[in-house]
């Protein structure tokens, strides 16, 4: 029974996508969703319609859709993960697109290597 006996599992690798793909994907999926939609309630009808009701195709329309959701919210779930990828000095993730830590406050653009286009001026104290 050697074929039962294997615990571990191969880790699952980890493929380099990018969130802008992700992005990609996830809008063409959820267009597919509200076609599918559309099509299982066109479906309904239309059974309804005959007076027949035939379990298997809704059922096969639905488990597409299953499918379809499945696969967005797989996708969901890594763009949020890669959103908070980045944390400040301080320890707190930093959110999509700001530009100071939430927590302290500090210059986000400082820790992005290459987006340093602004330049922090400590300006001499003003006598008088
Ligand atoms: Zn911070």
């Amino acid at each position: 029974m050697a074929l039962f006996r294997r615990k571990e599992k191969p880790p699952p690798v980890p493929r380099p996508i990018s969130a802008g793909s992700l992005r990609r994907e996830r809008r063409a999926l959820r267009k597919v969703r509200d076609a599918k939609l559309r099509d299982l309630g066109g479906l309904m009808i239309e059974l309804y319609r005959r007076g027949a009701f035939r379990e298997d195709l809704v059922a096969e329309q639905c488990a597409q859709l299953v499918g379809v959701e499945d696969r967005l919210a797989t996708i969901d779930a890594a763009l949020s993960r890669s959103g908070v990828d980045r944390r400040c000095a301080c320890g707190a993730p930093i959110l999509r697109g700001a530009r100071f830590c939430s927590a302290c406050g500090r210059a986000v653009a400082a820790l992005r290597p290459g987006a340093g286009a602004e330049e922090t001026v400590i300006q001499p104290p003003v006598e008088g």
